[in-house]
């Protein structure tokens, strides 16, 4: 029996593809290991959005080739760089990749690896398809509270910034059928919380179904008593969606509403399809159906063109939205993308190093402001584990808003709700006690 083992980079997809992954490879008889030196086999699943998630998948590769010097391991890429990188990945001497597979052709998995053995050549399969939404393979789950269920696969959005479409391709939705059946046998193997995945959730759509239909079924299942989703597009938010969100009590009341630039221009250039207004009349609509809604953003700084008053917007739209809190990158230019051909990256480091400094300078007293005021409320948490901030005598779980809440430990185990007092906030987690009673079992 084969061990294989593998290492996750990037976002919450690939920690999907790769139970998929280790679903395909367990079914044809290998063995999953949890450490590197007791495999035979090791596969890197490699996000490519920014460069410095390549650079440390480069840096990765580097030093397992070196320590296994002489070995009979095997080492593959998959994911986004196998796509966007395959020929540097093969032609590099020094990486001697054995296998490099994109993130459609992962059925194949076992046969190119036995290529590998019969040949003494590597193998690679990047081939990007229409159809392909694994709604044959149940994904490989290592336990946990929170299941990924993968609704739609690939992107056609086109954001001119974004290596995603070229990567993962076009956009499939699975069925409802296919994707309800996935959440009722999860509810049965305990789990208690789904997070519904998509590029852009919004425009899932199978027949005449849409995500807001789906997202009413799977809270009919029984057992399922939380549903987060990620990721919605500003651009196209459906009313009836908005309804559900805001009226289902199984579905929490977050949503991560990516912005990316608060300047019209730049939005435009970045093919985002909404203005600065736009985002701003969205936001209200979303709190006129729910002012408590916990609302967390992407922001993308130093875009090819983004001047210091542009750059201002950005600022303007953080201190009127007052997000909870917000992920912000400095602009990172992916090849292949229409903003690498059309735009050159011209901001300098030091400008995007400012502009990343101010806006989380900023976003950590809007979040350390709003965490305050949770205090003294008392919270739904789902305990997840230990604390890994504090320690082991604490637990650490997540409220309904998807904000982390650490509490002493008491007679609970991970996947209990428990009711929590908020005693404390910093800008990143809440603090609290055990109240007494718990919510459910
Ligand atoms: N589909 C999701 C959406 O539209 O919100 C996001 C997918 S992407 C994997 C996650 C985030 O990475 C984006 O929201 C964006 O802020 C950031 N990102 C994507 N391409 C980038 C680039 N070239 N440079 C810097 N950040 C980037
Ligand atoms: Fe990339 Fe835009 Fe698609 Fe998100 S919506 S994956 S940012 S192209």
């Amino acid at each position: 029996m084969k061990k294989v083992y593998i290492e996750t980079y990037g976002c919450q997809m690939n920690e999907y593809d790769t139970e998929l992954v280790r679903s395909v490879l367990v079914k044809d008889g290998y063995q999953i290991v949890e450490r590197e030196l007791e495999a035979d086999i090791i596969m890197l699943n490699t996000c490519s959005v920014r460069d410095n998630a390549n650079r440390k998948v480069y840096n990765r590769i580097h030093t397992l080739r070196h320590f296994h010097n002489g070995d009979p391991v095997m080492i593959g890429v998959l994911g986004c760089m196998a796509t966007n990188f395959r020929q540097n990945l093969l032609n590099d001497k020094n990486l001697k990749l054995d296998f490099v597979v994109g993130p459609d052709s992962y059925k194949r998995l076992p046969q190119l690896i036995k290529e590998v053995q019969n040949t003494g050549k590597s193998a690679y399969d990047v081939t990007l398809s229409e159809f392909e939404d694994y709604a044959d393979v149940y994904p490989h789950r290592q336990g946990g509270i929170n299941a990924w269920i993968a609704v739609m696969r690939g992107c056609n959005n086109f954001c001119t910034f974004c290596v995603v479409p070229y990567t993962r391709g076009r956009e499939r939705s699975r069925s409802p059928r296919n994707i309800i059946q996935e959440a009722k046998r999860l509810a049965e193997e305990g789990f208690k919380q789904v997070t519904l995945l998509g590029q852009n959730v919004n425009s899932y759509h199978y027949e005449e179904k849409d995500f807001a239909y789906l997202l009413q079924k799977v809270s009919q299942i029984d057992g399922i008593q939380r549903i987060r989703f990620t990721s919605p597009h500003p651009k196209d938010f459906p009313h009836d969606l908005l309804h559900v969100v805001a009226g289902n009590p199984k579905v929490c009341k977050h949503i991560h509403l990516p912005l990316q630039a608060g300047n019209t221009r730049v939005l435009n250039l970045m093919n985002r399809t909404y203005s600065k207004e736009d985002y701003l009349t969205l936001v209200d609509d979303i709190r006129d159906h729910y002012p408590e809604m916990i609302i967390t953003t992407d922001i993308i700084v130093g875009f090819p063109t983004e001047s210091d008053s542009e750059f201002e917007d950005t600022i303007d739209i953080m201190e009127k939205v007052q997000f909870d809190s917000a992920f912000i990158f400095k602009y990172s230019e992916r090849k292949g993308t229409i903003a690498a051909r059309r735009h050159p990256d011209d901001v300098p480091e030091a400008t995007k190093t400012h502009r990343i400094v101010r806006l989380n300078e900023l976003q950590n007293e809007i979040s350390l402001q709003k965490n305050r005021r949770h205090v003294g409320e008392f919270q739904e948490v789902l305990i997840e584990q230990e604390s890994t901030r504090k320690s082991p005598h604490d637990f650490q779980g997540r409220n309904d808003g998807n904000k982390i809440v650490i509490f002493p430990k008491a007679d609970y185990r991970k996947g209990d709700f428990v009711r929590v007092q908020i005693t404390d906030a910093t800008p990143n987690v809440l603090k609290g006690k055990i109240a007494n009673e718990e919510f459910a079992a």
